[in-house]
């Protein structure tokens, strides 16, 4: 990646400078943004860039080498950038991010209940899950016994730790190791005193600002394989 991803060290940048430092296609590669480029369950963000009195939207983001998409006018290379984010947006995947984070810990550390994947939305989840014995009951008691962690308004913290370090601590791989091995540091996001895991994308800084967590929908995909959408109220 040839760009500097800001939105890692500060999830709550709106706005940002930047240089275009390539064209490509109907989009341009800037030398650092604020746009998260999708991935790990979260979707990509949508914003403007204003440059030359102009201004375009940022209707999609490559994932793989976060080229912004632009909507209208291209900057040329070399173009000074200003970047907006849609704010609102991104905040409420933010706090739907983090309210994940909080019921896979609370499934797993109290249930022995695997998530097997998650795709956030705007103040809304879906989670798949793995469990013999999943019923909407236990859903619900995993999602009381979220909101009661919530209301301890722990601390989110975002750091990177070594390659072997990671590798001496399997508990915080969650998706398949082989994606980290390109890495030298691998960021990890811990809710302190709760859980920890590696991890790529935007939290909260503190869990009261997640809201409350209700149960939307309990779905059976299979015997053992039970899906679970949540939302989101302040
Ligand atoms: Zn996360």
């Amino acid at each position: 990646m040839r760009t500097e991803l800001l939105y890692l060290d500060d999830s709550y940048l709106k706005e940002f400078d930047a240089e275009v430092i390539e064209v490509q296609d109907n989009g341009v590669l800037l030398d650092r943004t604020v746009f998260y480029p999708g991935g790990g369950g979260q979707p990509f963000d949508t914003g403007k860039l204003f440059f030359d009195g102009k201004e375009s939207r940022v209707v999609d983001m490559r994932r793989e080498n976060a080229l912004h998409v632009l909507e209208g006018e291209i900057p040329e290379k070399g173009s000074c950038v200003h970047g907006i984010i849609d704010w609102e947006r991104r905040y409420r995947i933010m706090r739907a991010h983090t309210a994940v984070h909080v019921i896979s810990g609370v499934a797993y550390q109290k249930f022995g209940v695997i998530i097997t994947g998650n795709q956030l939305y705007e103040a809304r989840a879906r989670m798949d899950m793995s469990f013999e014995n999943m019923s909407r009951e236990l859903a619900e008691r995993i999602i009381e016994e979220s909101n009661r962690v919530i209301e301890e308004d722990l601390e989110v913290r975002w750091y990177y730790i070594s390659r072997e370090e990671f590798k001496r601590r399997p508990e915080l791989m969650r998706v398949n190791p082989r994606l980290y091995e390109k890495y030298e540091r691998i960021r990890v996001v811990e809710i302190v005193g709760f859980d920890i895991q590696a991890d790529g994308g935007t939290h909260v800084k503190h869990l009261k600002e997640i809201g409350k967590i209700s149960l939307e929908k309990y779905e059976s995909k299979g015997r053992k394989n039970k899906r679970i959408y949540i939302t989101l109220t302040s």
